[in-house]
């Protein structure tokens, strides 16, 4: 059996950086090898210690001198809107009612379902994403075609269904009942198939009733391995709206901690006007906020404070993502670029270091995936991106000028985008060009 050997620069994180200098929160390869085989990393280090390491039956891709990364994580997208994306004028309650629920209806189409999730994650890998945390709509059948047509891949994902039985068209409602039969049913046929994973999905407190949030408790109480995902504090309009629906409750978050949908396996998309009351119920109870520059710049929603959470005697747990299609963007590329102004126009700065920390074993840890994505140690799965700095004339004459890796990696999300990607590795195939790419490449 032949294995496969990339050779490039290698780089992956240890630990947090504390700044752009901290060299000791990464490990670097200037000539660096990575060994596939079975769809792990099977051997890392210097290319001529592990092409010693490596014996016969071995393919080297020379990647040289581009850079090697894992797989970029992107924690908070919306398969069903691709065909939202650059919707103009409206703020979140707006834009849901006059855009996205009329999109997503269309998803009762099993067909429509599978086609738009086949090029939803061709798209991401042709960003250099290899793991997607995908909400689907409604509809039972737009969550199998996701899951059947990223098993195709091999990618690993985490996705569910979307609860929502009120505040929607009729094309868009479950109930209580059928929401929690038709998740479970899903559970059952689709976690732990390969590299899926399901996450509990009630979108948001105002789409879901108290009957209905109820339901989403009992399958995070009988299932508590699965991830949960939803949304909380976006938009001031929601905020209000959200309280006058659920008048005895503390605040939003407390909605969500009274149905048992906190913990540290809760992904609150956007978080970005929480209390302190509210912001120590999350870190108390481990839970993730979702950071989506490009979407709450679009949508009008504010700032994320990234470094005041950071700073808590206790940081809150933080990911970051593209949230497609409130987000303009599907290059982690660019949201690190968006997340860099978002967290500037608060008077503070995140070192390049740290924006590729978070988007590679940041997100992984924040998804508590870090033995299996988001590095490239060895035993990891082999979901690797391959990223060109000069891959286009600005880039390359700005290469001129810079003397190091963190240099390196701010000109990357500044002005990189999927032009960057040479190449995107799942579970050690390259698959940028899609699965009739491979078959190519693999018969060249
Ligand atoms: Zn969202």
């Amino acid at each position: 059996m032949t294995r496969r050997l990339l050779r490039g620069r290698t780089l992956t994180f240890l630990r947090w950086p504390e700044t752009a200098d901290d060299l000791a929160s990464c490990r670097y390869e200037e000539d660096g090898g990575l060994l596939f085989e079975d769809g792990r990393i099977a051997d890392a280090g210097s290319y001529d210690a592990v092409r010693g390491r490596a014996g016969a039956n071995i393919e080297v891709v020379d990647h040289r001198p581009h850079l090697l990364l894992p797989g970029l994580i992107d924690c908070h997208v919306h398969m069903p809107q691709m065909q939202v994306i650059g919707s103009f004028g409206a703020e979140l309650l707006d834009w849901l009612n006059t855009y996205t629920f009329p999109a997503e209806t269309q998803f009762r189409d099993a067909q429509h379902a599978r086609r738009i999730a086949r090029l939803f994650l061709e798209e991401m890998l042709r960003q250099g994403t290899t793991t997607v945390v995908a909400y689907c709509s409604v509809h039972r059948q737009s969550v199998e075609a996701f899951f059947a047509e990223a098993n195709a891949l091999d990618m690993l994902t985490i996705a569910g269904k979307v609860m929502m039985d009120r505040n929607a068209p009729d094309g868009l409602l479950d109930t209580a009942q059928s929401g929690y039969d038709d998740s479970k049913a899903l559970i059952a046929q689709w976690h732990g198939v390969g590299r899926q994973h399901y996450a509990i999905t009630p979108r948001f407190a105002i789409t879901s009733s108290p009957e209905q949030m109820g339901a989403a408790g009992a399958l995070a109480a009988e299932f508590p391995d699965l991830h949960i995902q939803t949304h909380l504090s976006e938009n001031h309009a929601e905020i209000a709206y959200t309280q006058e629906l659920y008048p005895w409750s503390r605040d939003y978050t407390d909605i969500y901690a009274h149905y048992g949908l906190t913990g540290p396996r809760s992904l609150f998309g956007h978080c970005i006007h929480l209390s302190e009351r509210e912001t120590d119920a999350l870190v108390q109870s481990g839970s993730v906020a979702v950071f989506c520059p490009t979407s709450n710049l679009f949508l009008g929603s504010g700032l994320f404070p990234y470094q005041p959470h950071r700073r808590r005697p206790k940081p809150l747990r933080i990911a970051l993502a593209t949230d497609i299609g409130g987000g303009t963007s599907y290059s982690m590329l660019r949201t690190l670029d968006e997340a860099y102004k978002v967290i500037a126009l608060q008077g503070e700065k995140l070192n390049p270091l740290a924006s590729f920390w978070q988007a590679t074993l940041g997100n992984a840890q924040a998804l508590s995936l870090e033995d299996r994505i988001g590095t490239l140690d060895v035993g990891s799965d082999a979901d690797v991106v391959v990223l060109d700095t000069g891959a286009v004339p600005a880039m390359r004459l700005r290469m001129e000028t810079v003397t190091t890796l963190a240099q390196e990696l701010f000109l990357l999300q500044t002005l990189g985008d999927d032009r960057c990607v040479v190449e995107t590795y799942v579970a050690g195939k390259p698959l940028k060009h899609g699965i009739i790419g491979q078959a190519e490449t693999s018969s060249a």
